[in-house]
């Protein structure tokens, strides 16, 4: 078993130590100062982008050895910082934004230092899931996460299908270039359902939309997605497409609760149930 330092030596930098360092998803002012402390002190610093991390640390006013540490390369790049390690030397990853080890390559790293029985500890900060999350006005008690969906067509069906049936939030990253599709895709999967979109979290244009998933689909159908995403899903519903336990009434007043008007609720009541509208706004009238 691998035990991180003692509690007491918290603040001390531990030789042969591998340290995974959050740092800030767009606000600068969220670098912690333990972060800072670390990284002024390790022996050197494994970035995911060098040039990126250059920069982080300039304005941090660090000075630090960097090697570089990323998707295409980590099969070599992970054994000479493990030898380093093993030999002594302190370490901290950071990566592009946040936290290490999320959607990214940082969790391949701490399995390797698993298997070399080398000590990791993590100093916490930013993380684009957690910040969205807590600001989505949905459920937080439960939620998973479920990062960037697969490319390929069948594994993305395959990954949403399962995620459907999920009751907690379910949290995606996402590209802008991709955005208009996911949200498709997750209709078709999933159904209407509430959706936080958070954008930008903690820069100067941060934005949550909170909607419906159709709704967002209409609010961008007229225009290009800028920016860094974050989807929070509403989780399913005990009743979601259980109608037959549901009034007409009850399942009108679903769709009206996800941000429907009366009239478009009682359109979808009306397709889900494969009657005319006019039995609905009777139904309705009679109830
Ligand atoms: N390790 C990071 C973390 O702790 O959140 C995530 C890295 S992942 C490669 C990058 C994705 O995180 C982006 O494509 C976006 O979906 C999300 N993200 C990062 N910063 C963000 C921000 N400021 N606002 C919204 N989403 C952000």
């Amino acid at each position: 078993m691998i035990t991180t330092q003692n509690p007491d030596e918290k603040n001390v930098i531990v030789k042969g130590m591998l340290y995974l360092v959050a740092t800030p998803i767009g606000n600068m002012s969220d670098i912690t100062l333990r972060a800072l402390k670390v990284l002024e002190n390790v022996d050197f610093v494994a970035a995911e982008d060098t040039r990126n991390s250059g920069l982080l640390l300039s304005r941090l006013g660090i000075k630090k050895q960097l090697v570089s540490y990323y998707e295409q390369n980590k099969s070599e790049a992970g054994p000479k910082i493990i030898e380093k390690l093993k030999s002594g030397f302190s370490c901290a990853l950071i990566t592009d934004a946040g936290t290490p080890g999320i959607s990214d390559p940082g969790s391949d790293l701490v399995r390797l230092c698993e298997t070399h029985s080398v000590p990791v500890t993590c100093i916490p900060g930013a993380c684009a899931a957690v910040t969205a999350v807590s600001i989505s006005g949905l459920d937080t008690s439960r939620f998973v996460f479920e990062g960037f969906l697969p490319v390929k067509a069948k594994e993305r069906k395959e990954t949403l299908e399962m995620d459907s049936s999920e009751k907690g939030s379910i949290i995606f990253y996402e590209a802008p270039h991709r955005l208009k599709k996911t949200l498709q895709d997750i209709i078709d999967v999933f159904g209407d359902r509430k959706i936080a979109i958070c954008r930008e979290l903690t820069k100067l244009n941060e934005e949550v939309i909170r909607t419906t998933l159709s709704q967002a689909i209409e609010i961008y159908s007229g225009s290009e997605p800028v920016g860094e995403y974050v989807l929070i899903v509403e989780g399913k519903k005990e009743t979601q497409n259980d109608w037959s336990k549901m009034t007409i009434k009850e399942h009108v007043q679903f769709y009206m609760d996800m941000g429907e008007d009366k009239m478009s609720a009682m359109k979808k009541v009306a397709k889900d149930r494969g009657v005319g509208k006019s039995e609905i706004y009777s139904a309705m009238l009679n109830d």
